[in-house]
């Protein structure tokens, strides 16, 4: 099934008399249960196209259909429903509560879900099962990672997108944050979208988007994907 159809999505900046075209006409399908990544140079339009298909921004032209709606149609209740309960996000900056222990930051959104997983589930899925009483000052920079994966999927969204979720790890623990996130998506089915530079991506993704001055200059197919042991 498709999750997303974007038809001709551009988008437009303005700065006073500057114009910066970030997207200059997207037509993307993006099916359920992929994971897809997005590839490209600083300023291609990476993260302009994630935060039009979280609802974070709106295209200046062109059609976003989530599961058959219109985003545009949304109203601006709706719009927070479907942030809130549809989309998980990641960033490269894990933002979690210091005062609060990993499951405990895990929590806080379950509270808001109707049909959530458990913190405690959300936590050994990213492998986190020995870290639930930890404060983010006592993890590392990976598992603070993992527990704002883990919080991002604790309302069983439907799509996941991550906007450099390694972009403050070495590699080795970036790898690391990635395998978690292809955990989730085999486990929970989660269509996931993940903006990363990390070289280990191609063995993970299913699909390779390369973006390139606001357009999709190439795609590639990942037919050796390495299936799960
Ligand atoms: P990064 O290079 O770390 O990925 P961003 O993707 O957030 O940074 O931004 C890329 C560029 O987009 C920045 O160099 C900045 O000039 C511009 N930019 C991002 N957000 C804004 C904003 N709210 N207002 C003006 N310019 C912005
Ligand atoms: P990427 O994620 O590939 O680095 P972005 O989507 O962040 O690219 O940015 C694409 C272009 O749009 C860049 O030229 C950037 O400077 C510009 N841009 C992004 N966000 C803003 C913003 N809020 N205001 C003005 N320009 C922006």
């Amino acid at each position: 099934a498709v999750v997303f159809h974007t038809g001709n999505i551009t988008k437009t900046y303005r700065m006073g008399e500057v114009q910066v075209r970030a997207l200059r006409g997207i037509d993307l399908e993006l099916y359920e249960g992929e994971f897809v990544v997005l590839l490209g140079p600083s300023g291609s339009g990476k993260s302009t196209l994630l935060n039009i298909l979280g609802g974070l921004d709106v295209p200046s032209s062109g059609t976003v259909r989530y599961q058959d709606q219109d985003l545009s149609s949304f109203n601006e209740s709706v719009l927070t429903r479907y942030r809130r309960e549809h989309v998980g996000f990641v960033f490269q900056f894990y933002n979690l509560i210091p005062s609060l222990t990993a499951r405990e930051n895990v929590a806080l959104v379950t509270e808001i879900s109707r049909t959530p997983l458990a913190p405690e589930e959300a936590l050994k899925l990213v492998d986190l099962g020995d870290r639930m009483d930890h404060f983010p000052a006592q993890l590392s920079g990976g598992e603070q990672q993992r527990v704002a994966i883990a919080r991002a999927i604790a309302k069983r969204p439907r799509v996941l997108l991550c906007d450099e979720p390694t972009g403050a790890l070495d590699i080795k623990t970036g790898i690391v944050v990635l395998e978690a996130l292809a955990k989730v998506n085999r486990e929970l089915g989660t269509t996931t979208v993940v903006i990363t530079h990390n070289v280990a991506i191609a063995a993970i993704a299913d699909r390779v988007i390369h973006l390139s001055d606001g357009k999709i200059a190439s795609v590639e197919v990942n037919t050796r994907k390495k299936s799960p042991s």
